[in-house]
């Protein structure tokens, strides 16, 4: 019988920045990231969540660090980069999941809304891999994995700055993937559907909106931090080298619907 090399899913050496990873998905990729053998820069803007994600990073074995600070801040996505470098030794692994949502009509969605979901959803998602793509290319080898969305897909409902910043990661993935294929350095997506986190709290608040996404989604509930960290493993380690500027569905089947 051939058994598979679980090596190749390995991350024992590795070193991950992980963003807004306090709470929600980032929380539960850390940890997976962790226990896959990776050390990781825990970083969020506020203070809650970070030491519970500490202590399961290093519950996993690995080492956890703490870098704070609004992304929305070009200086704070470069000291974050460098402050995981200065560590860990090196940045082998970012994870571009820090993410907010602002629901309103578009005919009343005000700039702000708009140009806040596009400072955070695309432009530092832009500016932190190519802070980290530098280091990564120097040294022959990296990861980079952005949080996308089914609304990258999708206009979605009420959510137009979200669905555009989606729409553009899923661009800017296969854009920077193209470049740097060659380089060692992989550029992918995941493309959560609907999980139960803060940003969809107000959606699972609403009964009638929430029974309508649940009853459309083929696996029959909805999704949980834990489903995004295996994928998140898959696309860091060495088993996705040949895969490049991919979004990977993590929906329990909604698009396929
Ligand atoms: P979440 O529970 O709200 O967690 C997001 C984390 O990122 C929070 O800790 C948040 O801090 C932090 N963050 C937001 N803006 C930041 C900034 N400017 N600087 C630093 N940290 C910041 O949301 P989630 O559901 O885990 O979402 C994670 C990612 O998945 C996002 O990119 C989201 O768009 C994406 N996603 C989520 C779903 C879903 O159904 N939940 C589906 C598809 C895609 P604050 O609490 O201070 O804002």
């Amino acid at each position: 019988m051939l058994l598979m090399n679980l090596n190749m899913f390995s991350l024992q050496g590795r070193n991950a920045l992980v963003t807004g990873s306090g709470t929600g998905l980032g929380a539960g990729i850390a940890v997976a990231l962790a226990e896959a053998g990776a050390n990781v820069m825990v970083h969020d803007r506020r203070e809650g969540g970070i030491e519970e994600t500490c202590a399961a990073v290093r519950a996993a074995g690995a080492r956890a660090a703490v870098a704070m600070g609004d992304v929305a801040d070009p200086k704070v996505c470069e000291s974050i980069v460098e402050t995981t470098v200065r560590e860990f030794g090196s940045i082998d692994i970012l994870v571009n999941n820090a993410g907010i949502i602002r629901r309103a009509p578009a005919a009343e969605f005000s700039l702000q809304d708009w140009n806040d979901v596009i400072e955070i959803n695309l432009n530092a998602v832009f500016r932190l891999s190519q802070m980290a793509g530098r280091h990564m290319l120097a040294q022959g080898r990296g990861k980079i994995i952005n949080i996308a969305s089914l609304l990258s897909f999708q206009g979605g409902i009420l959510v137009p700055a979200y669905a555009a910043a989606k729409g553009a990661v899923a661009q800017v993935t296969k854009a920077m993937a193209n470049e740097w294929a060659q380089k060692n350095v992989n550029v992918n997506a995941i493309a959560p559907g609907y999980m139960s986190t803060d940003n969809t709290a107000a959606l699972r608040a609403d009964p009638v909106r929430s029974q309508a996404i649940l009853d459309r989604i083929p696996a029959g509930r909805w999704g949980t931090p834990r489903d995004v960290g295996g994928t998140a493993v898959f696309l860091a380690s060495p088993a996705s080298d040949y895969v490049n500027g991919h979004v990977l569905l993590v929906d329990g089947g909604w698009l396929a619907r």
